[in-house]
Formats: C-alpha cells, structure tokens, sequence
C-alpha cells in the first residue's frame, strides 16, 4: 500500500515510517497539516494516517478539508492523545474512517490500515479484468498492458476499472463521475485530468492510447489498440 503518515512528533513518525516501509509499504511523510493536505491531495495514496494535533493545520480541519474541497475520499486512520468519546465523534465527523489512541502498537496501525484499505476497494472493485492485453487485477493492485506494468493513482485505477468492467458500452462522464466519486459534484476538470493521467499512463506502457473519447458523449475501450478483436470479446475474470 502506499501510506502517507501526517504526524509532527518526529520520534512517532520514524517509528511508523520504518515500521511500515518494512513490511512492505510505500511510505510518505508530512510533518505538519499545510504540507499533509498538499500531499494527501494528490490522492497517491492508498491510505493516511492522521495525528489530530498538528501544526499549521489541525487533522479535524485537515480531513475536512480533504473530503470536501479535494473530494479525496481515501481511508484516514486518526491517531491522537485524547480519547474522550467527544474527540472521537469530532473526529467522525470530520471525514476520518479510524481512530487510535496513543499510544499505539506499530503492529494494529498497521493491521487497521490493511482493513481500511481492503473495506475501501472492496467497495469499489470486485474482480480481476482481462480485456484483450489490457489486465488489472485489484488483489495485487496491478495494471498491465501488453506486458508492462501501468502505475496509477487510485481513482485512474478505479476509472479503467469502470471502463474494463463493461468494455462495448461508452461511458458517460456522469457515469464515471459517479462511479469514482460517489456522486459528489466534480468540475469537469477534475474527470478530464484523471482520465488524462490514465490514458498517457496507458499510453507509455503499450505504445497506443487503449482509450477512445466518443465526441460529445464520453469514453470507451478501443477494440483495436485494447487489442480485443472486438471490445469485450475476451472479456473474463482471471482466477
Ligand atoms: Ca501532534
């Protein structure tokens, strides 16, 4: 998973940061609230954990501010020193999925972090897809096509996965609006940026654009660079 740790007790952060890069995570740090919304953001990462105390910008306004004005829905794990039943409502209701008291054993972070993340996708996506060279299987977190692996951010991920999932019909950027933002308000923009990253990601990984724009209605998979004879002919679930 990739894991953003926004916590400014540098002696807490390392000990996250080495506790999870260890097992196997991909790591980020922000050691106040202005440089962890900056990051979180970005919606790179898989899940956050969010100390409430902070810096600049507290984690209550920092997860606020995340789900309404960045429209990130990423899993949040707060960690924080109060533990009255106010806080933890506060904290609810702020936007975050979690919450731990300090302290805290590195090895619960992480084993919650996990259930977050696995609640959080399997939301979202149910099975592996094949269509022609393209694959993506939500199990590994992997895309590929033609062979060569496709890094992308999550909700790209979660875009090809509503375009694989049904690969003859155009999508309408409603459709995707509301399939990989549960509906909130997007400006356009932020659906044209997403599905930019995802075809130029697409696009230097297997030398053509799997992605075709139908004019004035939305998005589709393209049978000839997808590879399919025809979309969707070879369309199945991998074991
Ligand atoms: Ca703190």
């Amino acid at each position: 998973m990739r894991v953003l740790i926004i916590e400014d007790d540098p002696d807490i952060a390392s000990n996250l940061y080495d506790f999870l890069e260890a097992g196997g995570h991909t790591v980020d740090a922000a050691p106040d609230g202005v440089t962890g919304l900056h990051l979180a953001s970005s919606g790179q990462f898989d899940c956050i954990v969010l100390d409430i105390g902070l810096p600049r910008v507290d984690g209550n306004v920092l997860c606020r501010r995340l789900r309404e004005d960045a429209r990130i829905d990423t899993p949040v794990l707060m960690i924080t020193a109060r533990d009255t039943l106010d806080d933890k409502l506060k904290g609810f209701e702020h936007g975050a999925d979690d919450y731990l008291v300090k302290p805290f054993a590195l090895k619960e972070v992480e084993a919650r972090l996990v259930a977050l993340h696995r609640r959080h996708t399997g939301k979202s996506i149910q099975r592996a897809l094949t269509v022609g060279e393209l694959t993506l299987d939500p199990r590994t977190l992997r895309v590929s096509y033609r062979g060569n692996d496709v890094k992308l951010p999550p909700k790209c991920m979660r875009l090809l996965e509503i375009i694989m999932s049904q690969p003859d019909r155009i999508h309408t950027r409603d459709d995707l609006e509301q399939a990989a933002w549960g509906g909130r308000q997007q400006t356009s923009d932020t659906l044209r940026t997403h599905m930019h990253l995802l075809r130029r990601a697409l696009t230097q990984a297997g030398g053509t654009d799997p992605v075709e724009t139908v004019h004035g209605m939305g998005y589709r998979l393209s049978a000839k660079a997808s590879g399919a004879g025809s979309p969707g002919a070879s369309v199945g679930n991998r074991p």
